[in-house]
C-alpha cells in the first residue's frame, strides 16, 4: 500500500513532486484539479477525487484558482465557478486509474450541531442526499468516502457511511501535500 496524499487546490508545484510514490486523493471537486487532469492522468498511481454533490458548477468556470475554503465561501453565496461540472466528474468516473468518491452533499461542519441527535440526523440526511445525487447525475454509487473537514466524530460518521455501503474511508490519516511543499496547510480542513 502506498502512502496517501491529501490534495485540495492543485498547482504546478504539486506536479513536480514524486506523485507516483503515493495514492493521490483530491478533496472538494475543485476545478483546479480538473485543470491539471491531463498531467495527473499520466501519473502511474491511483487517483481518488472526493466530490461534494452540492458543490458542482453548472455555468462558466473560474480562470484563476483559489483555496478550497474560499471556493466554499463563494459557493455558499451562490457562486460555484471554482468547482468541477457534472460532465467533468462523469469523465473522472470513466477515466482509467481514477475513482470518484463521496465527500458529503453539503460539506457540513457537523461539530456546529451542538446536540448529538441533530448531528446524527444531519449526517444521515446528508449521506442519503449525496447518494441520491450521485444516482441522479451519474447513475453511480461510490464506495469510497472522505469525511468533510476530516471530521469523523469519534467513529460515529464512519459507522453511518458504512451502513450506506461505503467501504473505503479517508480522513486525517492522509499526508497533506503542503507538508511536502513546505507551505502551511489550508486552515479549512485542519
Ligand atoms: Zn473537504
Amino acid at each position: 500500500m502506498k502512502p496517501v496524499l491529501m490534495i485540495h487546490a492543485m498547482s504546478e508545484d504539486i506536479l513536480r513532486l514524486p506523485l507516483a510514490e503515493y495514492t493521490l486523493t483530491f478533496d472538494d471537486g475543485l476545478y483546479s484539479q480538473w485543470a491539471f487532469i491531463e498531467h495527473l492522468i499520466r501519473v502511474p498511481t491511483d487517483k481518488v477525487f472526493f466530490v461534494s454533490t452540492k458543490f458542482l458548477c453548472t455555468g462558466e468556470q473560474a480562470s484563476t484558482f483559489i483555496p478550497s475554503s474560499a471556493a466554499h465561501d463563494k459557493a455558499r453565496s451562490g457562486n460555484y465557478e471554482d468547482f468541477m461540472t457534472p460532465a467533468q466528474v462523469q469523465q473522472l468516473i470513466n477515466a482509467p486509474g481514477c475513482y470518484v468518491g463521496g465527500h458529503g452533499h453539503a460539506h457540513l461542519k457537523l461539530r456546529e450541531f451542538p446536540r448529538l441527535i441533530d448531528r446524527s440526523q444531519a449526517m444521515i440526511q446528508d449521506t442519503v442526499m449525496m447518494l441520491a445525487e450521485f444516482q441522479r447525475m451519474f447513475s453511480y454509487t461510490p464506495t469510497k468516502f472522505c469525511f468533510p473537514y476530516n471530521e469523523t466524530l469519534d467513529g460515529l460518521y464512519a459507522a453511518v457511511v458504512r451502513r450506506y455501503g461505503f467501504t473505503d474511508l479517508y480522513g486525517r490519516e492522509r499526508i497533506p501535500v503542503e507538508t511536502l511543499l513546505h507551505t502551511p496547510s489550508p486552515l479549512s480542513d485542519l
